[in-house]
């Protein structure tokens, strides 16, 4: 569903990531791990159309992404959730929710995508008047992968979303992460959490210095001696 070959991306004279790869196929959860500064969140960028000098190759169902704009990328269904949450702080959940459907296919069916949400996280529905804000972390990142989901993507990409939260909200992420799955939806998982990500994970990537080190099926990394050594403290 989503390739990507040879991806150099450049900060002005900066390469954050160098000759990556890539690949997501429909109804999985692929995994892209590493540590801070590792360039995870300039491939999601680049995947999105938010950096300016990128070369290589994004393909999104056998077409070519160079051309498009961000805006069209998200109408196409490439759909992220930004690391941070970034809700917007002094409208309410809905309203929060209702910002996501912004693009046309969207914005026709916000009300039954709203209470499909509203399914999946009975949370949001209890706090659908409570502004942002003054959500807890976790109920901070389900509004705002309800928001993503708003968009009506064919593959979501959620960019560390078990960041700051407690180890018991993580659990719950990671739970929902997969309920996704489940429901048919595609995943590309940002993490630096490795080993609860290679547990729901299908396959995974790992990524040091703008560069794939490392992947395969999540089940194999989390028994491989390498993997273990370098990344799990075993
Ligand atoms: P984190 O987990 O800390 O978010 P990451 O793996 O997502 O890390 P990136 O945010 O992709 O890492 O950053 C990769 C490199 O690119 C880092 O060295 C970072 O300083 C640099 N970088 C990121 N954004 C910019 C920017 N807007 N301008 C200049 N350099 C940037």
């Amino acid at each position: 569903m989503l390739k990507i070959e040879n991806l150099d991306a450049y900060y002005g004279d900066l390469q954050a990531v160098r000759g990556a790869h890539l690949e997501v196929h429909q109804g999985e959860i692929v995994a892209l791990l590493g540590a801070n500064a590792a360039g995870k969140s300039t491939i999601v960028r680049a995947i999105s159309g938010l950096i300016d000098r990128v070369d290589g190759q994004i393909s999104f169902k056998n077409k070519s992404l160079n051309e498009y704009t961000a805006h069209q990328r998200v109408e196409m269904g490439i759909v992220q959730v930004p690391e941070g949450r970034q809700l917007f702080p002094f409208l309410t959940v809905k309203e929060n929710l209702e910002m996501g459907a912004y693009t046309k296919r969207a914005r026709a069916q916000k009300n039954e995508n709203i209470e499909r949400v509203f399914k999946l996280f009975p949370r949001l529905k209890e706090r659908e008047k409570q502004l942002a804000s003054t959500m807890s972390g976790g109920e901070q990142q389900m509004c705002a992968i309800g928001r993503g989901l708003m968009a009506m993507p064919e593959i979501i990409i959620l960019d560390e979303p078990t960041l700051g939260l407690a180890p018991l909200l993580v659990k719950q992420i990671f739970e929902i992460v997969e309920e996704l799955r489940d429901m048919g939806m595609t995943v590309l998982l940002i993490e630096q959490n490795v080993r609860q990500t290679l547990k729901i994970a299908d396959r995974a990537y790992m990524l040091s210095n703008g560069k794939i080190v490392t992947e395969g099926k999540a089940e194999e990394l989390l028994n491989s001696e390498k993997v273990k050594e370098s990344y799990l403290g075993i």
